[in-house]
């Protein structure tokens, strides 16, 4: 079962209390933005089997949107933290660098980035 700690109230949640708001730090372009710009932005998601950074809500909670990089495959969390920030914090960075050497925050807008199958844990 997935666990999530919420930044604000400080809850161990488990899923059931939270909604999922998929990829988080997605990039809106601006007015000037092509139509391919536009529709990247609408529609086009990734779905990493492995790090990635999402969107939750503590939905049965205090009702707060947050941030949380969490291993897709593993289930492993790496740390959550407030909606109100442009990139994970270091600490959450360096905590996944250390699990997944290959992994490193793209300040670009893309979304984390993992060498697959970096780490061969065996699942028994
Ligand atoms: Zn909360």
């Amino acid at each position: 079962m997935l666990m999530l700690s919420c930044p604000y109230c400080g809850v161990m949640a488990d899923e059931t209390e939270l909604m999922p708001g998929g990829e988080a730090h997605l990039r809106r372009h601006g007015p000037e933005a092509s139509a391919e710009d536009f529709k990247s932005y609408l529609f086009d998601r990734k779905n990493p089997k492995g790090v990635h950074v999402e969107r939750w809500v503590h939905s049965y909670g205090c009702g707060k949107w947050f941030h949380a990089v969490r291993c897709t495959r593993t289930l492993e969390v790496f740390g959550t933290y407030p909606a109100q920030t442009h990139r994970p914090p270091e600490e959450i960075c360096q905590s996944v660098a250390q699990r997944y050497p290959d992994w490193q925050w793209r300040d670009d807008g893309e979304d984390c980035e993992t060498n697959s199958d970096s780490s061969s844990e065996g699942e028994t």
